[in-house]
C-alpha cells in the first residue's frame, strides 16, 4: 500500500489529539469525537447499541417483568389518567399515520374473527 504523507501527518495530528486527551476515536467505528472521560463509544454507536439491546428478548422480559410490579402498574394506571397523558394520546391518535395504522389493525382484526366464525 501506497503511504500519502499528508494522510500521515494528519494521523499523527490525531494521534497527538487522542493523547492530548482532545479527541476519542470510537472503539465500534472510525469516528472520532469529543473526549469525554471513561466515554470510547460515539453518541451513534451507543443510540445503536442501545436499540440492538433494547429489541433482544431477554431485555424485553426484563421490561414486561419489571411492568408487572405492583407498584409500577400503579403509576402507570395513574400516568394514564392524567390529563395530559389524555391529551398526548388524543393527539396522536390524530396523527395520520397512526389513524392509518389502527384502521388496518381493526381490518385485520375483523377478518381474523369473521375467519374464525366461518371455521366454526
Ligand atoms: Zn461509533
Amino acid at each position: 500500500m501506497e503511504i500519502i504523507e499528508e494522510d500521515d501527518e494528519e494521523i499523527k495530528q490525531l494521534m497527538l489529539r487522542i493523547s492530548n486527551k482532545e479527541i476519542t476515536l470510537c472503539d465500534s467505528c472510525d469516528t472520532f469525537f469529543d473526549y469525554i472521560p471513561q466515554v470510547t463509544t460515539c453518541n451513534e454507536c451507543k443510540k445503536k447499541k442501545k436499540r440492538e439491546y433494547q429489541r433482544r428478548p431477554e431485555y424485553k422480559a426484563k421490561v414486561s417483568e419489571y411492568e408487572q410490579r405492583p407498584e409500577v402498574k400503579e403509576r402507570n394506571r395513574k400516568r394514564r389518567q392524567s390529563a395530559e397523558y389524555k391529551a398526548k394520546d388524543r393527539e396522536y391518535g390524530q396523527r395520520p399515520e397512526v389513524k392509518e395504522r389502527n384502521r388496518k389493525q381493526q381490518r385485520e382484526r375483523y377478518h381474523r374473527k369473521k375467519k374464525l366464525r366461518e371455521e366454526e
